[in-house]
């Protein structure tokens, strides 16, 4: 299946460059050629040509919309970093620092491991690596689809930063979507599908129709090949008929403007695929009656002359309600400038006619892509360009704070690449919402606030249910509570009641929020028993916290609180926390000198330690030593009384715990109502738990059994653990650690 395809010659893309070039351009062209054609030569794409030709056609596409020979250069040049040996300091090095950073943006977009790309190297050339391996059906995994939003998400916060990266990124885009036949199947629909749904959105949003309509015609022949195929073919069939209709038209319309002074250019308007299935959507119309609306277009010297056109139109026929539209006086929010209408032609059928000027005409076909079409220095063509990028800009402003990329990626979806409706503030502000939106996102749109205490709304004066959808001109005030909470209802989907994702992204953190703080409380009060019960204290949260991989207490709280981490983890991190060397005294009565093998003296290896009597110290205990006459060091509890009282501090030692599995004796308290068999019960569980008990003291007040035990244990998790069954027996109100000293 492998053709024998060569390589696009070098002298086929020079021809389709602007001729506006100068010769410097074209030989910055020539070269990337070069280099790109060098490092790929090895490489094939799954058609089984060259893969240089796909960055050729990329360049091509590129030079069409007249960009400067930069992004040219780095079109041809955008999978070698990638894909190939060269480097961003060789690209640096022959091309200077636009062309590094052009590609540096491109090759960031699809750093990740290669997914999105709709890349097509074949299994030759290119250790086997198939660039859309990583596409999958979302459905089925989760993680991959992650990395493709993370892909995306890029891309988009990229049409903030440099719209050019954008630009190289949907022609590479274009062109795969092109060649989309030669992948494999399983592949196929997937790359379509993310086309239909982002890439073309994306193009429309800067405005590029000539790209935009071909990537939804190619998406939607994957996505939805019968439907296409019967479009495509009533379409050829009804051509001859509609081209001989509409050139009655013209030369009528022609004429007709003509006797109102009027000069116009007037075309058939193109029609592509995509747009007339839509259309058959929206409108519920067979293909028949989508199809038989004619559509031209008229191109006028300025502005007056559109409206004059429109004039002369509407009088002659009658226009039908509802179809027309003042883009000129209202652009979309793409920028799009034009008047649009459909009037009942003598035929007793519709035609529908755009109205526009030349520099409209361009910007409509070009979008921001437009400005390197007019010459350098025109300061509208500049002031144009400008404000397309800040609206990009502040477009991507609150988004870029969205950190799950899935979720940015459905607010792109859901809030960006819709259509949009105007809505006005009872001051008479004009706000712009995806349409479909509420009054609970236009509340939200307003402010966070007004929206967390949104209770009402009235639209145009009128009270009306909150699931109501707004619709341009609307003026829509809200009615708050004093103290309000978003309703869980809100973020039900089947309610209808919240469209936009930002609205959703508020309320989902408020109740985040919310259960974050009831979570923090209950963790720490959790923790904090724990520790007292453990005989604990002057914990440092913020280090453990940061031991256990978060980045403050709070987070660590909120984490107990939720259950997301056990206790016991927390306990065993004190338990390891101390470095230790060794050994201890395990009759607390006895507590004779022992080697230093005992407990490690950082500093002071080899001298003689023992357990301090008065406090007990135990591995996971924070402990210090105190040097004692002729005896070595004493090792104490920091907290202990009698550490914290000493007013020899130059006779403290810094000390740490070995990992010499011991045991260790430490005291513990149990109150109980006693009842029988309570003592056996106990000691029945500490010798399942292999516990030896050195000593037992009980006494017995008023039928409330206080238990002296001394317990020997590993550690502290052990200790916590044993504590924890002895309060779950019957009758048991507390056990814990004793106090030191
Ligand atoms: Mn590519």
């Amino acid at each position: 299946m492998k053709s024998s395809v060569t390589t696009i010659p070098l002298e086929k893309l020079l021809e389709q460059l602007p001729e506006n070039y100068t010769l410097a351009d074209r030989e910055v062209v020539q070269r990337a050629y070069r280099v790109a054609e060098e490092a790929h030569r090895e490489q094939k794409r799954h058609s089984g040509e060259p893969y240089i030709n796909h960055c050729i056609t990329v360049a091509n596409i590129l030079s069409d919309l007249k960009v400067p020979p930069e992004v040219v250069a780095a079109g041809l040049l955008h999978d070698t970093v990638e894909d190939t040996t060269i480097t961003l300091a060789d690209i640096r090095r022959d091309f200077g620092d636009t062309v590094k950073i052009l590609v540096d943006g491109v090759t960031k977009l699809t750093h990740l491991p290669r997914v999105s790309r709709g890349d097509q190297h074949a299994d030759n050339g290119n250790n086997g690596q198939e660039t859309e391996d990583a596409i999958v059906v979302p459905a089925l995994l989760g993680r991959k689809e992650d990395i493709v939003s993370e892909t995306l998400r890029k891309t988009f916060l990229a049409m903030g930063d440099d719209v050019r990266v954008v630009l190289i990124k949907l022609a590479d885009r274009l062109h795969n979507m092109r060649t989309l036949g030669h992948m494999p199947e399983r592949k196929r629909m997937r790359i379509a599908q993310e086309t239909l749904e982002i890439f073309a959105p994306l193009a429309n949003r800067l405005g590029i129709w000539q790209i935009k309509w071909e990537l939804e015609d190619l998406g939607f022949r994957y996505v939805n090949p019968e439907k296409y195929k019967e479009i495509a073919e009533l379409f050829t069939e009804k051509r001859p008929e509609r081209e001989a209709q509409l050139e009655f038209i013209k030369e009528n319309l022609v004429s007709l403007l003509a006797k109102n002074n009027i000069k116009a250019e007037i075309s058939g308007r193109p029609k592509h695929i995509f747009s007339i299935y839509k259309k058959m959507q929206k409108k519920d119309k067979p293909f028949d009656m989508v199809m038989d609306v004619r559509a031209v277009r008229l191109i006028v010297p300025d502005v007056p002359a559109c409206y004059a056109a429109l004039g002369v139109i509407h009088t002659t026929w009658r226009p039908i309600p509802g179809e027309f539209d003042d883009y000129i006086a209202a652009p979309k929010d793409n920028f799009y400038q034009s008047l649009h209408t459909a009037v009942i032609y003598e035929d007793k059928r519709p035609i529908e006619v755009q109205i526009r000027t030349h520099e409209m005409h361009i910007n409509a076909e070009y979008g921001i892509a437009a400005h390197w079409r007019y010459k350098e220095g025109t300061k509208h063509a500049d002031k144009n360009y400008e404000q397309r990028i800040n609206s990009l800009r502040k477009m991507m402003e609150w988004r870029s704070d969205v950190s799950d990329a899935a979720e940015f990626v459905e607010s792109m979806r859901t809030d960006v690449f819709q259509d949009r409706v105007y809505i006005f503030t009872p001051r008479g502000d004009a706000i712009d919402l995806p349409a479909g939106s509420t009054p609970i996102d236009f509340a939200y749109h307003v402010h966070t606030d007004i929206g967390h205490c949104c209770r009402g709304a009235r639209v145009n004066g009128k009270l009306v249910p909150l699931y109501q959808e707004l619709k341009t001109g609307d003026q829509v005030e809200i009615l708050t509570a004093k103290r309000g909470a978003p309703s869980r209802d809100w973020l039900n989907p089947n309610l209808g009641l919240v469209r936009t994702q930002r609205a959703r992204s508020k309320i989902k953190i408020w109740f985040k929020k919310q259960e974050d703080e009831q979570n923090l409380v209950q963790g720490r009060d959790t923790l904090e028993r724990e520790l007292q019960r453990l005989g604990l204290n002057e914990i440092n949260f913020e280090k453990t916290a940061r031991d256990l991989g978060f980045k403050t207490a709070d987070e660590m709280f909120v984490d107990l609180g939720n259950g997301e981490l056990p206790i016991g983890k927390v306990i065993k991190l004190f338990a390891q926390q101390e470095e230790v060397s060794d050994i201890f005294e395990v009759n607390p009565s006895v507590t004779p000198a022992t080697s230093t093998n005992a407990i490690e003296v950082v500093g002071l290896k080899g001298m003689l330690s023992s357990m301090a009597k008065c406090c007990n110290p135990m591995p996971g205990d924070q402990v210090v030593g105190f040097i004692t006459r002729g005896r070595g060091a004493t090792i104490h509890r920091q907290d202990c009384p009698n550490i914290l009282q000493t007013k020899d501090r130059e006779r403290l030692l810094q000390v740490g715990w070995g990992h010499v599995e011991r045991t260790y004796p430490v005291p513990i308290k149990i109150k109980a109502y006693d009842r029988q068999g309570l003592v056996s019960d106990i000691s029945n569980l500490l010798s399942d738990e292999s516990i030896n008990i050195a000593d037992v003291k009980v006494n017995v007040n008023r039928s409330i059994a206080d238990l002296r035990l001394i317990i020997e244990v590993k550690d502290l998790a052990q200790l916590s653990r044993i504590l924890t069954r002895i309060e779950n027996l019957p009758n048991v109100m507390e056990a814990h650690r004793t106090n030191p000293g």
